[in-house]
């Protein structure tokens, strides 16, 4: 799989991308700046995944209840798909990862 140049927010140092995990604390090379995907574009991307696969299934033809299942289903696979292109067009973007913040190392973005 090929990702697309990620670089440090802080210091510019390329990332080693085959160690990038969209969930999981990055350490820069370079300034050794824990390091993490930015919410915003995480939320971004899902969202129009999200999007992406509601018009899929209203152009296949699917309504009603079947509309909603399908959505729901099919939305992971789809995000997958969609985060790839989307990165390679939109390189991610980094943010500090919040270290000492409650629950920081395990699903934290849960609260809303
Ligand atoms: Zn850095």
């Amino acid at each position: 799989m090929m990702w697309p140049t990620l670089k440090c927010p802080f210091c510019g140092s390329l990332l080693p991308n085959r160690q990038y995990k969209a969930r999981t604390a990055l350490t820069c090379p370079g300034c050794s700046e824990p390091l993490r995907l930015a919410r915003w574009y995480l939320h971004l991307t899902s969202a129009i995944a999200l999007g992406l696969t509601f018009a899929i299934c209203l152009l296949i033809g699917l309504g009603g209840l079947w509309l909603f299942a399908a959505t729901l289903l099919l939305w992971f696979p789809v995000a997958v798909a969609w985060n790839y292109l989307f990165g390679l067009m939109f390189p991610p973007r980094f943010e500090r990862y919040p270290t000492g913040a409650p629950g920081a190392n395990t699903s934290s973005d849960k609260r809303s």
